[in-house]
């Protein structure tokens, strides 16, 4: 069978033949549907990753094969490729996704395959979620995206009523957007330096759009804030360069939420004085637990929330290259997914 592998070296990704796994007791053999790429599958492929090189995690397909007693061949699935131990230190006090055992659970070969094998831990902590015959592929491929997103906007405090600044309309971004409006942010405010993307922000209703390069983005936010600037303020790059800006946009008392993944070693500096006296809360937030995947499923399932729009472009497993060129095209593409 066809899986997408990083070259060895790095720069790019390639698709290899490997042997379809063989599945143990309590472990089910799952056939790719779907499998969005996202911003750590670009790093790992192009960049200096800070993630294990496993490429695609927001993947669903359908059940052939099982050695378990919940799943049947035909079901259609969510897999999160991460599970939690809940019995460790960091897992007791909430910390799920710095559990010990998180990263060091996988499926195997990686999403971006014909199919994969899903470890029996992952299994039996609940990562395979079965999808409601009114969840499509397309929409399934948001779960785990979102879900991280969900977690992020928890972690930062939001309530409903907020205001909201976001700098990086990648497919994460777009995401905010769509969870805050849904969520009932009173301001979102999105600024991105591909007008593609600023377009896809406006669609999917950011009250305010700017090019920082052309406007005052920190201005805007107080603007339309009575001039104190948003309650929280979202880092959603790969890159920590925009960090002040993003804090100039952030009210006194306010949030500064970490989302983007940094490359390895990656350095900010800031105005350390203003972040004191300004009372700045630091927020980072990484992944997700099967606390948001099935929340966020609950709430795909129900229609509040639809995500399906956000991709711009579809590709089959044989023309990964391609897809990969293009997630990392912020000219032209949103949220690009792989499909069998
Ligand atoms: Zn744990
Ligand atoms: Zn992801």
């Amino acid at each position: 069978m066809r899986a997408v592998f990083v070259r060895p070296g790095g720069g790019g990704v390639e698709v290899r033949d490997v042997d379809v796994p063989e599945i143990g007791e309590g472990e089910i053999l799952v056939r790719m549907r779907v499998c969005g790429i996202d911003g750590t599958d670009l790093e790992k492929a192009f960049g200096r990753p800070i993630t294990p090189p496993m490429l695609g995690h927001e993947v669903a397909g359908e059940v052939v094969e099982s050695k378990t007693s919940e799943f049947r061949p035909g079901d259609r699935v969510f897999v999160h490729h991460h599970v939690f131990c809940g019995r460790c230190y960091y897992c007791l006090h909430g910390s799920y996704t710095m559990c010990p055992l998180f990263l060091k659970t996988t499926i195997e070969p990686c999403g971006l395959a014909e199919y994969f094998r899903v470890p029996r831990t992952n299994v039996e902590r609940g990562a395979v979620l079965k999808l409601p015959d009114n969840v499509g592929w397309e929409e399934a491929a948001f779960i785990e995206p979102s879900a991280c997103v969900l977690r992020a906007i928890n972690r930062a405090g939001f309530r409903p009523g907020d205001s909201v600044s976001i700098v990086g309309v990648g497919p994460t971004g777009a995401i905010f957007i769509r969870l805050l409006k849904s969520f009932g942010a009173s301001v979102v405010a999105a600024a991105d330096l591909s007008s593609f993307r600023l377009e896809a922000a406006r669609r999917l209703g950011a009250d305010i759009v700017v090019n920082p390069l052309e406007a005052d983005f920190p201005e805007e936010c107080r603007g339309a804030t009575d001039g104190r600037g948003v309650d929280i303020g979202v880092l959603a790059t790969p890159t920590v360069k925009p960090l002040q800006t993003v804090l100039d946009t952030i009210r006194k008392g306010g949030v500064l939420l970490i989302f983007g993944a940094p490359e390895k070693g990656e350095k900010a500096e800031i105005d350390f004085s203003k972040l004191f006296l300004r009372e700045t809360n630091i927020v980072t937030s990484y992944s997700t637990s099967e606390v948001e995947t099935n929340l966020m499923l609950s709430l795909i399932a129900s229609g509040r929330v639809s995500l399906r729009d956000l991709i711009t472009h579809r590709f089959r497993l044989e023309e990964a290259e391609e897809a990969f060129q293009t997630a990392r095209d912020a000219g032209r593409s949103l949220k690009v997914v792989v499909e069998a």
